[in-house]
């Protein structure tokens, strides 16, 4: 569910380029049933060499991760494609605000194609860039902008990362966002507030976990309310104010499964994304990134029982390398990122033999001033100081 308030579109038919989802694929798809798509997909990847860079996300289906050059969160994924200028071609399995962000930071002879441009991210929809704006008007209106750092999250679009960028914001991940609230604070002196997008989870848990900030210190901004829904005087006595978005899949965890896998299962550990609601994350033993999560569940000895509560494509994952270890997922529900697992071995099957005809299909551009802009809300985050906290 989300609160995006467009009509829906039918996946992979109509329409919105300004949006994170649901854009026509113009392809002649091969058919999922096709026994020859892994041939087909390893023929094509092998025919472009080192011109093609495949980059899997974390959450991305097995069947498509099988032929990723390297995986990853998306900061990581993002990295790891800057650092291979050779490749002409970085094709980005993942969703469309992680294609927007490779392209950011690699050169202008690298072409970034996301194999399905449905795959969007509904949070990263949360925050449009007319509501961003029209916020920032109101906060002016009601006399505290001038005291207001706005900070996003990695899943955001880039227009949301150039808003940052041109008003004195930053850029965060998962595993950075304590140390850049920390940088955020100290921008306006005692009186400084953040405006924490477009994940109200991920801002309210640092915030209150991490920095030790009250729950009555956050507001969350409502977009779709006039005036964000809150009144001049609750703005003003606000630290944070959080941006009214939530992934769709980590918001499905709830604390009383916790408690029942706790009553089921001896000596369980819980751990979690920090874009779960914030009663979950107290629940949980620990917290971070899907990197953190890797390391830690790498790193636990033999026989110990971990309940995960991240994108059910990575659990499956991580209980099938480890099977001296009793891995579940923390949903009671089959629950994928419907967005990420558009993008199947058809997708990319076509999208590489395509690439091996010479065309490109499916591109990921970002206009000059936007990547100008973003970029500068990028540089700020890779120039905070070295802690990060949950990896
Ligand atoms: S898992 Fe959540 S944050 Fe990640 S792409 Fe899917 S909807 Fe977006």
């Amino acid at each position: 569910m989300t609160t995006v308030d467009l009509p829906l579109l039918p996946l992979g038919r109509g329409t919105d380029p300004l949006s994170e989802r649901g854009v026509e694929c113009p392809g002649d798809l091969p058919a999922a049933s096709d026994p020859d798509l892994v041939a087909r997909a390893r023929a094509a990847k092998e025919a472009l060499g080192d011109r093609v860079f495949v980059l899997g996300h974390h959450y991305q289906r097995d069947e498509v991760i099988q032929f990723a050059d390297v995986t990853g969160d998306s900061f990581k994924l993002a990295r790891d494609a800057a650092a291979r200028p050779e490749a002409e071609f970085i094709v980005f399995c993942g969703v469309h605000f992680m294609a927007e962000s490779a392209d950011i930071l690699t050169g202008p002879h690298q072409r970034v194609v996301l194999p399905d441009l449905a795959a969007g991210c509904s949070m990263a929809d949360m925050a449009r860039i007319a509501q961003v704006e029209k916020a920032w008007e109101a906060l002016a209106e009601a006399g505290v902008r001038d005291q207001v750092v706005p900070v996003t999250y990695m899943n955001s679009s880039a227009a949301i990362k150039a808003f940052c960028g041109r008003n004195g914001g930053v850029v965060c991940t998962s595993s950075n966002a304590e140390v850049a609230l920390e940088w955020a604070f100290a921008q306006k002196g005692p009186d400084t507030k953040v405006l924490f997008l477009p994940d109200q989870h991920l801002g309210r848990n640092t915030a209150v976990l991490d920095l030790g900030y009250s729950l009555d210190d956050c507001v969350v901004w409502n977009p779709h309310k006039p005036g964000g829904g809150l009144t001049a005087e609750e703005l003003r006595d606000a630290k944070v104010i959080l941006w009214k978005g939530h992934c769709s899949v980590h918001g499905r965890f709830s604390p009383d499964v916790i408690d029942d896998l706790r009553a089921k299962i001896p000596d369980l550990n819980v751990i979690v994304h920090p874009e779960c609601r914030h009663e979950v994350v107290l629940k949980a033993d620990h917290v971070g990134s899907t990197e953190h999560i890797i390391k830690t569940i790498e790193a636990a000895p033999a026989g110990s029982s971990w309940a995960i509560g991240t994108e059910l494509n990575l659990v499956q994952r991580l209980a099938n390398a480890h099977p001296d270890k009793n891995i579940v997922f923390l949903d009671r529900n089959v629950c994928y990122c419907s967005t990420m697992n558009r993008i199947d071995l058809p997708h990319l099957v076509w999208a590489m033999e395509s690439l091996v005809e010479g065309v490109v299909v499916n591109q990921i551009e970002v206009d000059p001033q936007t990547e100008q802009e973003a970029l500068v809300a990028l540089q700020r985050m890779l120039d905070l100081p070295g802690k990060s906290h949950r990896d």
